[in-house]
């Protein structure tokens, strides 16, 4: 397998095509960005750290049946997926209250959701990714309804995988967005699940283990982001 040519550097990955017409090679960078690229810093080793989680993350969604681009690792900080067309939203689970939806509803933080509720995004940075509903996505032909169907169903699915992983590791699964994408017709989860894109806390006391420590400025971030690999039992090397 060949690296061919860069097809598009993201604000935390550069991704590559190679000798594959059906496999992109996925870099996972040092830099890390909040608020819709307008605070972004380097963290040093982080590219490595959610490369590897990533990997392991995948490998145990894949061991439930759900289906991933994840193909394998093939350095510390490249991962070979399959080529997906991406649909442009993002699907978010909340099993406790926190960040946006604090804001938007007036709800405060750290309440327990059950069931857990379900919210999609546009992925558009300049528009600040505006949630969009069902109808939304239909209408401007983003996906099908049976498409929306089958994102819905998976990324609940990846919760209770999710979930009960974390907690196993005394780690509370706060809330998380995944982004889905066609591989042959077939919508099977893409791009990254890392602390980049979830929120975890520690189960005890509810010290934050994510990106949340980036964009609140609150220090130990690749500190946090080591412990969650740790205690996941991710080997970095
Ligand atoms: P962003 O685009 O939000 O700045 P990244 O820096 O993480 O994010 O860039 C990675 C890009 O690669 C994202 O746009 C994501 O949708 C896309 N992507 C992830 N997995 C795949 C895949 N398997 N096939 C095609 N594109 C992918
Ligand atoms: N999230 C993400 N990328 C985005 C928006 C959100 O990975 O572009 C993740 C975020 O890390 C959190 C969850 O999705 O785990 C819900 O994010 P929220 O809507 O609360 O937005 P935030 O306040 O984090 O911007």
């Amino acid at each position: 397998m060949q690296i061919v040519k860069e097809l598009y550097s993201g604000k935390a990955k550069s991704v590559y095509t190679t000798d594959d017409a059906d496999r992109l090679v996925l870099r996972f960078r040092d830099d890390t960005s909040a608020f819709d690229g307008r605070k972004i810093e380097k963290l040093a080793h982080k590219g490595m750290i959610n490369n590897k989680t990533n990997a392991f993350v995948m490998t145990q969604i894949e061991r439930a049946g759900i289906p991933t681009h994840f193909d394998r690792l093939l350095s510390d900080t490249d991962s070979l997926v399959k080529r997906l067309e991406m649909i442009p939203v993002e699907c978010v689970v909340r099993n406790i209250t926190a960040g946006s939806i604090c804001r938007r509803l007036g709800v405060s933080e750290n309440m327990d959701l059950d069931p857990p509720t379900f919210e999609f995004f546009l992925k558009n940075d300049e528009l600040h990714d505006p949630m969009v509903n069902e109808y939304h996505i239909r209408s401007f032909g983003w996906a099908t309804d049976e498409e929306v169907a089958t994102m819905k169903r998976l990324t609940f699915e990846v919760n209770d995988v999710l979930k009960r992983m974390f907690l196993d590791a005394g780690i509370l699964l706060v809330d998380y967005k995944l982004e889905f994408g066609r591989f042959h017709g077939q919508v099977m989860l893409g791009d990254e699940f890392s602390a980049d894109g979830c929120r975890l806390w520690d189960a005890e006391t509810r010290k934050k283990l994510d990106k949340d420590r980036f964009r609140q400025d609150l220090g130990g971030v690749i500190e946090a982001y080591q412990e969650v690999a740790a205690r996941l039992g991710v080997d970095l090397g």
